[in-house]
């Protein structure tokens, strides 16, 4: 029989401020949302940055017309796991490249936002065997590491520190959701059918899809329990935890 997966370490909760930065409207619903569930519920505040507006992911919908059909999914379904503020980027879908440019706007929420923690999705080369991952995913990851540390240097990105706006070197950690190297876990089941239903949200590009018999709740539930044996919980949601900074 082969090994049982390691168990997850509990991630911190001691924090009050997260944002979530990932490439496409519903990068966080498959898995994350009902961890965001579970934080706003406890009084935290999360927002939300799309790097763009996921307008190339519906093959039968022009660009335009699914930019706005997609961003309004996203704005619900952030509402139905707590978050208020969702902000779309406009980087074009599908061509994301990590660059200088991604960095310094993905620095320019951070000091803005001023959070604790950063939220992304799974940048690693696939989601585990060889299910690929796809290139958005790998370059916003990457970009969201860099620009947290870009956001801490004054010299870095310096144009943006006009009028209010100042560094901010208060970001403790990145949390990468759905990563296959992730040792670290949060219990989230009395916040599962949240998730659900933030990921049921995005009817149309589920609709655009065109898988037969794809139930959210199904799937959901298929990894929450697989990650919930290595928390010791019901249902549970998995990060692959980065320390900013040293001695953290
Ligand atoms: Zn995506």
């Amino acid at each position: 029989m082969p090994d049982a997966p390691p168990p997850l370490t509990p991630l911190d909760e001691n924090w009050e401020r997260a944002l979530c930065v990932v490439a496409h409207p519903d990068d966080l619903e498959f898995g994350a949302a009902a961890a965001i569930a579970r934080w706003t519920g406890q009084g935290k505040q999360v927002t939300y940055v799309m790097v763009t507006s996921g307008e190339a992911g519906i093959d039968g919908l022009e660009p335009e017309e699914c930019r706005r059909v997609r961003e309004a999914e996203q704005v619900e379904s952030a509402r139905i796991v707590g978050v208020d503020t969702v902000e779309f980027l406009g980087f074009r879908d599908g061509v994301v490249e990590y660059g200088v440019p991604l960095r310094a706007a993905i620095a320019e929420t951070v000091r803005r936002h001023r959070p604790e923690i950063v939220i992304t999705g799974n940048f690693q080369p696939t989601f585990g065997g060889r299910n690929l991952n796809q290139a958005d995913h790998i370059a916003v990851g990457r970009a969201v590491l860099d620009a947290v540390r870009d956001a801490a240097n004054r010299w870095i990105f310096p144009e943006q520190l006009t009028g209010d706006l100042e560094k901010w070197d208060g970001v403790r950690e990145v949390w990468a959701a759905a990563s296959p190297l992730a040792e670290h876990g949060i219990d989230t089941t009395d916040t599962f059918e949240a998730g659900v239903a933030s990921l049921q949200a995005h009817a149309a590009y589920i609709d655009g899809l065109g898988w037969d018999d794809f139930d959210p709740r199904e799937m959901l539930e298929g990894f929450g329990r697989q990650t919930g044996q290595r928390m010791g919980t019901a249902i549970a949601t998995s990060f692959e935890v980065f320390p900013m900074g040293w001695g953290g």
